[in-house]
């Protein structure tokens, strides 16, 4: 696929490609849509198999960063970057500033934050080359590690479920399935015991699992098992494509909610847990809490204020319900289209300018 189609078939408004040969820097910056404000999304840092699978990545997740920030009601717009390599072999100061000069360089249409790869310890030395990076530790007057907010995000969308299939946002009593019990998974196991509801967990790290089970009672179960597990909720927090061919005949539960990104492996993979009956709740939605906490950082950051956004996510999922309805389509179809509504309707209303002042 050449370049040029690649970036039009999607409508993404810019590319950077950047690169520096002497300490190894190859990094890619897509830029998808501006329309609501500067385009946010975090800097993956991978060891890609070829070149064209890092621009796959960069141009797929920065469209996705674009619906969830719109979704949210977030002035944000969708970008995302990518760092080629191997972080544990070519990190370096010298390679993180020298990508920080890169973010600077687009002058607050991209601002920058921690993925797959990086830290927020590196968002401190990008942040000595431009100020366009958001999710800085506490330490340094950021917001800190997202996790604990998108597992807040989590729970706001299990209370909107709720109320939608049987007429509470209560969740005690209520069975949950965690497929992956890392940063988010974990925190959202901690929150569900909190409020009573039971836990079954699952995850490919051992010590993850049983320290579920030693510190909130939860039930474990091997990887594959978690599809068969009758709960009222399934919860994606793992990894993408889980909902498949595959696993969606095996799953036993009423509705699905997790903080994995992209979790239908294909968006046709909706008909079939449609077909089931399965209330789908669509992850760009249900897993904004990290962009919103990171959003919050604008005007200073209260963790307060923060926690009080975060919890819109149960309004943004009960709207994209209603639009289902409304527009007889399927919920994730609605998803985009509550999205896109926003950008439509609120992004060309006026030329903003960057957040910040340098
Ligand atoms: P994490 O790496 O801390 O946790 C993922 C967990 O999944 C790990 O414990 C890992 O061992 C486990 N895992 C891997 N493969 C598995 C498998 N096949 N079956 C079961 N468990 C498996 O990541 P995280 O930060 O908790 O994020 C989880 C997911 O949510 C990712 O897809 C991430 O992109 C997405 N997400 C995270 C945030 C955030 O704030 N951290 C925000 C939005 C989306």
């Amino acid at each position: 696929m050449g370049v040029f189609e690649a970036i039009g078939t999607e409508s993404h408004e810019e590319v950077l490609f950047s690169a520096d040969r002497e300490i190894g820097l190859q990094t890619i910056i897509a830029i998808h849509n501006t329309s609501l404000g500067p385009a946010l999304g975090g800097t993956r840092f991978y060891p890609y198999a070829d070149e064209e699978a890092a621009l796959r990545d960069v141009l797929r997740l920065s469209k996705g960063m674009t619906l969830k920030s719109a979704a949210a009601g977030l002035d944000l717009g969708g970008g995302k970057a990518v760092i080629i390599g191997d972080p544990a072999t070519i990190r370096s100061e010298r390679l993180i500033r020298a990508y920080g000069r890169v973010v600077d360089s687009l002058g607050g249409r991209y601002v920058t934050a921690a993925d797959v790869g990086t830290t927020t310890d590196d968002m401190v030395l990008i942040a000595k080359e431009t100020p366009w990076v958001s999710g800085l530790p506490f330490s340094e007057g950021g917001s800190g590690d997202p996790s604990p907010a998108t597992a807040r995000g989590v729970m706001a969308s299990f209370r909107a479920i709720g109320e939608r299939l049987w007429g509470s946002a209560d969740l005690a009593g209520r069975r949950i399935a965690i497929q992956g019990v890392g940063k988010v998974g974990m925190d959202l196991a901690r929150r569900l015991t909190e409020v009573g509801a039971e836990t079954v967990v699952t995850d490919a790290n051992a010590d993850s699992m049983t320290h579920a089970v030693e510190t909130y009672g939860s039930t474990e179960v091997s990887v594959d098992e978690i599809y068969d597990v009758a709960c009222d909720i399934f919860s994606p927090c793992a990894l993408g494509a889980t909902l498949n061919e595959a696993t969606i005949p095996r799953l036993r539960c009423l509705a699905i909610a997790g903080c994995a990104n992209n979790q239908l492996a294909f968006d046709s993979d909706i008909k079939r847990i449609v077909e089931r009956g399965i209330l789908y709740a669509p992850d760009f939605v249900v897993n904004a809490g990290g962009v919103i906490n990171i959003a919050a950082e604008t005007g200073g950051y209260s963790a307060e204020r923060a926690g009080a956004m975060v919890d819109r996510i149960h309004d943004n999922l009960i709207a994209v319900f209603k639009t289902a309805e409304s527009d007889g389509v399927n919920t994730h179809d609605a998803a985009v289209r509550f999205a896109q509504r926003r950008i439509d309707q609120v992004g060309d209303l006026r030329y903003r300018k960057p957040r910040r002042e340098k």
